[in-house]
C-alpha cells in the first residue's frame, strides 16, 4: 500500500502496478483471491453493489493481463497439488503463461535421463522438484568416493550403490506417486536405448563416455524417434550444452559433417591412440550452476519452442555465456541426410567412431 487510496501490486522492481483504491475494496479483495472464492462471492463479501460489479471484473482482468493474478475457469479443488506446486505456479505465471496450465504440462511430461552421475542426477533432482512425474534413468555405474565432492545430494551412504538405485530412492522420496523406471546398461549401440527413447517426450543426455560416440548413439536414437534432446558437458572451467529437436535443428552428425576437418580428425585420432583418460575436474557447484541454467533454458524452450543451432558455453571463471559452434542440417549427414560422405577426413572420423547401430563393434 502506497497510501490510503493507492495500492502497489508486485515486489519485483521491474514489474509493478499501481491500483487506485479509493474505497479500500481492492485491499479487502486481494485477501480473498485464494482459488476457492469466485468473483461474485468476493464482490459480495467486500460490499460491491451489483450495478458496480463490472468495474470489479474489469479490474480483475487487468491484473490477469499483467500476470499478477491467475484467473481460474472453475473453483480450485485440488488443495494438495496446489500446495505442492504453488511457488512453481506463481513463478511461471505471467502475462503470457498460465501458471496452472504450465504446471499441469510439466506433470505430464515423461523424461529419459541417460547417465545419472553428477550432471544427470542434478538434472533429475530439478525435474522431480518441477513436478515431472515420469522419469526413466539409464546408467551402469556405481557411486564412488570421488562422486561425493561432485554431487550435493550424495553422501557416504551412497558409496558403492548403483547410481540408478540412488536415483530411484531420491525420486520416490520426493514423489511417492510418481513413476520411475531404471535400467542398468552400458550403452554401446542405438538398439540399447531405442525403445526407451521411443517411450518418452524428452531425453537428457548426460553421459559422455565414450566421447563423441555416446553423443552419436543418443542422437541417432532421438532422430529415429523424433524426440527432442539435451546434450551437456562439464569441463574444468566451462560447461557446455545444446538442445536438439530432430524436426527443427541440425543433428549431432550434422555438426560433425559441418566441422570435422583434417586438424580435428588428427586430434581425435591422437586422443584415441594415446588412451588418455581425462581427469574429472568438476565440482558440485559448477555442475549445479550448469544444470540450473540448462533447466531454466529447458523451461523457456517448453514455453517458446525455439531451438538454437549452437552450443552455449558457460565460462565458470567469468560467469559469461558464449555462442560457440553454430551449425545447420547437412544434406549428406549419415543420420538425418543421404549419408553421401566423400570427404576423406569425415569418412575416417566416422570409421574411427565405430559402428553405433549394434553391439558387433
Ligand atoms: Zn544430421
Amino acid at each position: 500500500m502506497i497510501n490510503e487510496k493507492v495500492l502497489r501490486i508486485g515486489t519485483d522492481d521491474n514489474n509493478i502496478y499501481y491500483l487506485d483504491d479509493e474505497n479500500g475494496y481492492w485491499r479487502k479483495a486481494l485477501t480473498l483471491f485464494d482459488g476457492y472464492n469466485d468473483a461474485n462471492k468476493i464482490a459480495n463479501n467486500i460490499g460491491i453493489k451489483n450495478a458496480e460489479i463490472h468495474f470489479f471484473i474489469d479490474g480483475i482482468n487487468k491484473l490477469k493481463d499483467k500476470g499478477f493474478l491467475l484467473v481460474l475457469d472453475k473453483k480450485f479443488t485440488n488443495e494438495k497439488w496446489f500446495e505442492r506446486y504453488r511457488s512453481n505456479i506463481f513463478y511461471f505465471n505471467s502475462d503470457k503463461i498460465n501458471g496452472i496450465d504450465f504446471q499441469n504440462k510439466l506433470n505430464k511430461i515423461s523424461v529419459l535421463i541417460i547417465g545419472v552421475g553428477g550432471g544427470g542426477f542434478t538434472i533429475l533432482s530439478h525435474l522431480v522438484s518441477l513436478g515431472v512425474e515420469n522419469i526413466t534413468v539409464i546408467d551402469f555405474d556405481k557411486v564412488d568416493l570421488s562422486n561425493i565432492s561432485r554431487q550435493v545430494l550424495w553422501g557416504e551412504k551412497e558409496v558403492s550403490r548403483d547410481k540408478i538405485d540412488v536415483a530411484e530412492d531420491y525420486f520416490l522420496n520426493k514423489n511417492s506417486k510418481g513413476r520411475i523406471r531404471k535400467l542398468k546398461c552400458n550403452i554401446e549401440s542405438v538398439s540399447d536405448i531405442q525403445k526407451y527413447v521411443n517411450d518418452v517426450d524428452w531425453v537428457f543426455s548426460c553421459a559422455d563416455d565414450p566421447p563423441y560416440k555416446m553423443q552419436r548413439i543418443v542422437n541417432k536414437a532421438c532422430y529415429i524417434a523424433n524426440k527432442p534432446v539435451l546434450f551437456s558437458f562439464c569441463q574444468k572451467n566451462n560447461g557446455r550444452y545444446f538442445f536438439m529437436d530432430p524436426a527443427k535443428s541440425g543433428c549431432v552428425d550434422c555438426l560433425f559433417v559441418g566441422t570435422v576437418d583434417e586438424k580435428w580428425y588428427n586430434f581425435i585420432l591422437a586422443l584415441k591412440n594415446s588412451n588418455f583418460v581425462p581427469q574429472t575436474s568438476a565440482t558440485s557447484y559448477t555442475i549445479s550452476l550448469l544444470c540450473s541454467i540448462i533447466i531454466q533454458k529447458w523451461i523457456i524452450l517448453l514455453q517458446d519452442g525455439k531451438f538454437n543451432n549452437w552450443i552455449t558455453r558457460l565460462d565458470f571463471d567469468t560467469l559469461s555465456f558464449t555462442k560457440v559452434t553454430e551449425w545447420y542440417k547437412q544434406k549428406n549427414c549419415p543420420t538425418c541426410g543421404d549419408n553421401n560422405i566423400t570427404d576423406n577426413n569425415l569418412l575416417s572420423f566416422f570409421k574411427l567412431m565405430g559402428n553405433i547401430e549394434n553391439n558387433d563393434n
